[in-house]
Formats: structure tokens, C-alpha cells, sequence
């Protein structure tokens, strides 16, 4: 495989898991073509070594793992970790809002979502909906308009002669979108728009009514290659698909002989504390029913690694003094190792190393982030696993410019190298390699 093969099956994927629910459902669908099992929570499991198999929680999270035909649970697992959320706005539960012609729908703010980019933009809206079905029962539809729906517009510059200098945005005020205008006084009904969409996509759904909803708007462009040597990849979601991506297809891709695990979890932008967050019980309570003995489970752990992949700031070449120069990060020139004195990232020397041997491995040069001494540092989800399993973990990610915004970018070479290590790793022993 080589980096344009690559990307040809990561774009796909980036514009077709507009939601964690999406995304998780993707992934579900690749392992399932992989030959992974599906397990319930609900159920009892019958394991069985040199088999794939993969859970979900609450649409939002996954787990799949191998448990290999050539090593015990205690010899370790190789583990990856993702998130599978992006900051975004969320439809609030009675959205609409009717100002003189106008449908709107009222927002929330997920995560630290950067506001200005979200305005003048085609937007499109997908989510999850309840439904009491007609034999009584409640059902999840996840649905995706994959049209522009909404939009935000500005504010002319003539009603605002400062917008350039600060831009002032009230969440609650300045960010509803427009759905519609009205004809003759009549507006047109939310849930009725989503009710058309569960049938056009689920025709033979039987619903009495529509209960609930987790939807959330969308820009409805397609992942792009820019630059004049197509230098650059340019998309929504980046952070963090970009490496539940290259999760999936690593393990998808990995041999049934090693023990190896991805946790793809919900939330991380809003905290991780939930059911399908990495401070929920999902990926401990797998674990438990993997390796039943707690003597057993914390041998297990002890011989496992954790890769913690979350994208990383390259530097901006227009804002050069926000970093610290002898770190300083660029797109396409390999994946970054994240290290913060503070352990807001789980790396330390120990697990540093262990990857930076996977790196040669995979001949692949790695990169290392440290945030400026001047300013507060972002954290992610490395060491909150790495604290709850006490699991030995390194904090990685893909180079990226403009985290958080609708459209975030990063090298057209990044992806695949991120991908190159990871996939290395889940054959490697570099982690066994450490001399206790
Ligand atoms: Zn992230």
C-alpha cells in the first residue's frame, strides 16, 4: 500500500462518519468484512484463541481484539486508542426557533469547537433518532440528510465595522442556523423532516413516533487534497478520525497470531466522563471478561502497550510565536510523539522509547511535541486509559493545522505514516523489549 491507496479509503471514511455513531458503524461494517465477531455486552461470550471478535456501547465506542493463536492473554496485548468524536454543534432537544420568516434551530456547543469557521458554510445534519415503533417497541435509526440543510450566515461587514478585529460570537445568539423560510405563515416541522429521512433511508421502519433525538449539523464538503503538489489533505474530523482510521485498518489488516486491541471511544472533546467514554467502564469491563482473574489481568496488562493516537499541533507559519522553536512540528514529516511534564499526554521516557523503536521498525522518523512552557497544555485520552488500567502508553498523533475548526488540515503523507507505525507495532515485540 502506498500513501494515494491510502488516503483513497480514509476520505471515504471521514465523509461518511459525520457522528461518532457513524463512525463506529463504519468501523463495525470493515471488521465485520474482516472476519471479526460481533459480541454483546448482554450476552455470555465463548472465546476462543486465534479469533477477532468486536463490541460496541452506546453507538458511540468500540472495542475489537484478537486474541492471538501464539500468545496467552498474559503475554500482553498491543493496544491502540482513538476517540471517535469532533467538536460540533448539536440541535438542542425542542430546536426550532421561528424569527419573523425564519426556521432556525437552536445549538449547543460540543467540545471546544472553534466558532467563526462554522458560518457561511453548507451545512448538513445526521445523528441518531428514537422511535416508538408500531408493534410497540423502541428503535435507533442513524440517519444522514447528506444534502446542505443549514446554514449560518454573517453578519455583513457593513452592519459590523469591527468584525475583523474581534469577532465576538454569543453561542446562544449569533449560532442557530436556518433550516427554512416559511410560505404563507406555515413552517415547516423538525421532526417531521426527520421522519422523512428514517423512511427514505429505513423504508421498512414502522414508526408511531419519533421520542428523541442526537443530531448535529455537519459541513457538507468532501475531504480534498490541496496545495500545488497536492502537499496538503484538507477535511472535517480530522481529530480524530484520522486515527480511528488507521485503527481499523491495522487491525483489520493484523495476523491472528499476536494479542493486539483498539478502544475507539466516545466523548473525549467533552471530558470522557460517560458509558462510552475512556473514563466509562467499557474498556476495563471487556478486559475483565477477556482475563476473568485479577492476578492474571494485571500480568496481562503489565507485558501490554498502549498507543494513544490523537492528532498533534504542527506549527502555524503565520502564528510561529505560539511554539516552542526546538520542538517545532511540520506536516508530512512523520508522526508525533506528544510529552508533557505535567502527564496532561501518558508518554514518559519508557514508553517514548518503546515507540520510537517501532518507528525504526517501521522506518518510519518521528517528531516530539512539547507545548510552549507560556501556555497551558491540551491533554486527550492516553492518560486517563493509562491510569485506570495502569497500562504502560505513549501519546502519538498525525500533524495537524487548524485542530477544532469545521475543516482541519494535515499532510497528504501523514495519515499513511501514522499508519505505517501502528501497523508495525501490532506484529513488533519492541515493547517486550524493556528491561524491568
Ligand atoms: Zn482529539
Amino acid at each position: 500500500m502506498n500513501f494515494t491507496l491510502y488516503n483513497a479509503n480514509l476520505f471515504p471514511f471521514l465523509f461518511s462518519s459525520p457522528t461518532p455513531f457513524h463512525a463506529v458503524a463504519n468501523i463495525e461494517v470493515h471488521l465485520s468484512q474482516q472476519g471479526f465477531i460481533r459480541l454483546q455486552e448482554n450476552e455470555h461470550w465463548q472465546l476462543v484463541q486465534g479469533q477477532a471478535y468486536y463490541l460496541t456501547r452506546d453507538n458511540g465506542a468500540i472495542i475489537a481484539f484478537i486474541l492471538g493463536s501464539d500468545e496467552s492473554c498474559e503475554q500482553g496485548f498491543r493496544m491502540l486508542a482513538a476517540h471517535t468524536d469532533s467538536p460540533c454543534l448539536q440541535i438542542k432537544p425542542r430546536a426550532e426557533i421561528k424569527t419573523g420568516s425564519y426556521l432556525q434551530l437552536g445549538v449547543e456547543v460540543y467540545g471546544g469547537s472553534l466558532f467563526a469557521p462554522w458560518f457561511d458554510r453548507d451545512l448538513s445534519l445526521a445523528g441518531r433518532v428514537c422511535c416508538k415503533t408500531r408493534d410497540g417497541n423502541l428503535a435507533v435509526f442513524l440517519i444522514n440528510f447528506r444534502r446542505p440543510l443549514l446554514t449560518i450566515p454573517s453578519i455583513a461587514i457593513h452592519f459590523d465595522r469591527e468584525a475583523n478585529k474581534n469577532c465576538g460570537i454569543n453561542q446562544q445568539r449569533h449560532l442557530p442556523p436556518i433550516l427554512s423560510q416559511a410560505v404563507d405563515q406555515q413552517f415547516p416541522d423538525f421532526n417531521s423532516l426527520l421522519l422523512d429521512q428514517i423512511q427514505q433511508e429505513y423504508p421498512q421502519a414502522a414508526i408511531e413516533e419519533i421520542l428523541s433525538f442526537d443530531m448535529f449539523c455537519y459541513d457538507f464538503q468532501e475531504p480534498t487534497y490541496t496545495g500545488a503538489r497536492n502537499d496538503f489533505i484538507s477535511s472535517g474530523r480530522l481529530d480524530n478520525l484520522l486515527s480511528c482510521h488507521a485503527g481499523m485498518t491495522a487491525l483489520g489488516k493484523a495476523e491472528r497470531t499476536k494479542n493486539v486491541l483498539l478502544f475507539c471511544a466516545n466523548h473525549e472533546e467533552i471530558g470522557s466522563t460517560s458509558t462510552s467514554g475512556a473514563q466509562g467502564s467499557f474498556l476495563e469491563s471487556t478486559l475483565e471478561r477477556i482475563i476473568p482473574d485479577p492476578t492474571s489481568r494485571r500480568i496481562t496488562l503489565s507485558n501490554s502497550f498502549l498507543i494513544s493516537m490523537d492528532n498533534a499541533h504542527a506549527a502555524h507559519p503565520n502564528f510561529m510565536e505560539k511554539i516552542d522553536s526546538a520542538h517545532e512540528i511540520h506536516l508530512n514529516k512523520g508522526p508525533v510523539i506528544k510529552l508533557n511534564a505535567n502527564q496532561r499526554y501518558a508518554t514518559n521516557s519508557l514508553s517514548a522509547a518503546i515507540y520510537k523503536q517501532v518507528c525504526k521498525e517501521a522506518k518510519v522518523f518521528p517528531q516530539e511535541f512539547v507545548m510552549r512552557s507560556d501556555l497551558p497544555c491540551g491533554s486527550t485520552i492516553g492518560p486517563i486509559t493509562a491510569a485506570r488500567l495502569g497500562v504502560r502508553t505513549v501519546d502519538i498523533g498525525a500533524a495537524s493545522l487548524a485542530m477544532h475548526s469545521i475543516r482541519e488540515h494535515t499532510g497528504s503523507l501523514d495519515p499513511f505514516l501514522l499508519y505505517r507505525t501502528i501497523e508495525q507495532f501490532l506484529k513488533s515485540n519492541a515493547h517486550k523489549k524493556l528491561l524491568n
